[in-house]
């Protein structure tokens, strides 16, 4: 068998399988050997390291982690590259793929069962059609792992390393930033893949913060106060914050504003995430 990012060998192994890329499961995989240098440099992976991929696909990542990493369990949906990872990537006594969609694994039970307890790194070249429910699950669930290195659509990348009135800043920023350290790794051209998407990609690495970078009174609140502070981009924040799910009145929304030290004209875009602390925490105060 030829290198697994060889276009030759995944046609080859195509034929032998009788497998056709699946468009709905986001199936583009990396032919670009530098991609996984670069993946696996920024993911710092070495000989201690134990990691969780998502997607594994006909393996081409899987091999290059197994060769520097202590442990990998890959979890991949289509039942149909089962057999083709089983020859591919088979041989390696420090790998376990589990043929299970990530979004209805019950994934504290996997993460105990399969690293027991210790955290490991979350590694994956991600499906774009649900990057943003993936990574928001492992966040918001706080399930137990120390980063996350993913490659994404490069739209979502921008939305997710953006600053304060930039374009791309909205609440995707905001939460992402509360969990995580979020940097960039590489960008990669649509020409990398096979076959190849439309879009460009960004490799992302997102460190999983141990403790939170504000100090919150209710964080469900917190959210809530990003999300209706981005629901309304155009409105200022006490128009923003008077129609959305805080259920604020008119009144109650300026005096937040006034306690939090922000000018009642302000857009939600100008906010940092201390300033959006400071304000979650005024209408909890008011709240509470
Ligand atoms: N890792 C391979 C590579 O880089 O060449 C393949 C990456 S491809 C972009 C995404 C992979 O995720 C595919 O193998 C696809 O079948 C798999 N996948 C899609 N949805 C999934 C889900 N919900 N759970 C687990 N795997 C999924």
């Amino acid at each position: 068998m030829g290198k697994l990012t060889s276009p030759r060998t995944i046609k080859d192994l195509m034929a032998r399988y009788g497998f056709h890329f699946s468009k709905r499961l986001g199936q583009n995989f990396i032919i670009d050997e530098s991609v996984l240098e670069r993946i696996i440099k920024g993911a710092e992976i070495g000989s201690e390291d134990e990691i969780l991929e998502i997607g594994p696909g006909i393996g081409v990542m899987t091999e290059a982690l197994c060769e520097h990493a202590k442990r990998v369990v890959a979890i991949e949906i289509d039942t149909s590259l089962m057999p083709i990872l089983n020859e591919t990537v088979g041989h390696f006594d420090n790998l376990s793929i589990i043929n299970q969609d990530v979004l209805k694994v019950d994934l504290p039970a996997l993460i105990e069962d399969a690293f027991e307890g210790r955290r490991p790194k979350l590694v994956a070249n991600l499906p774009y059609y649900v990057t943003t429910p993936i990574i928001m699950t492992f966040l918001e669930q706080r399930i137990p792992i120390s980063d996350l290195v993913v490659m994404i659509q490069k739209e979502v990348a921008d939305r997710i390393l953006a600053s304060p009135s930039s374009p791309d800043y909205g609440a995707l920023s905001v939460v992402v930033q509360y969990f995580t350290e979020p940097s960039i790794v590489t960008r990669v051209s649509k020409g990398s893949f096979m076959p190849a998407p439309k879009v460009d990609s960004t490799v992302i690495r997102l460190k999983v913060r141990e403790t939170p970078p504000v100090a919150l009174l209710d964080e469900i609140i917190f959210f809530n106060t990003i999300r209706d502070a981005f629901g309304k981009r155009r409105k200022t924040l006490q128009n923003a914050l008077s129609s959305g799910r805080l259920g604020l009145t008119k009144i109650e929304a300026g005096e937040a504003l006034v306690e939090a030290g922000i000018p009642v004209n302000t857009r939600g875009e100008a906010l940092d995430i201390h300033a959006f602390a400071n304000l979650a925490n005024a209408v909890a105060r008011q709240k509470g």
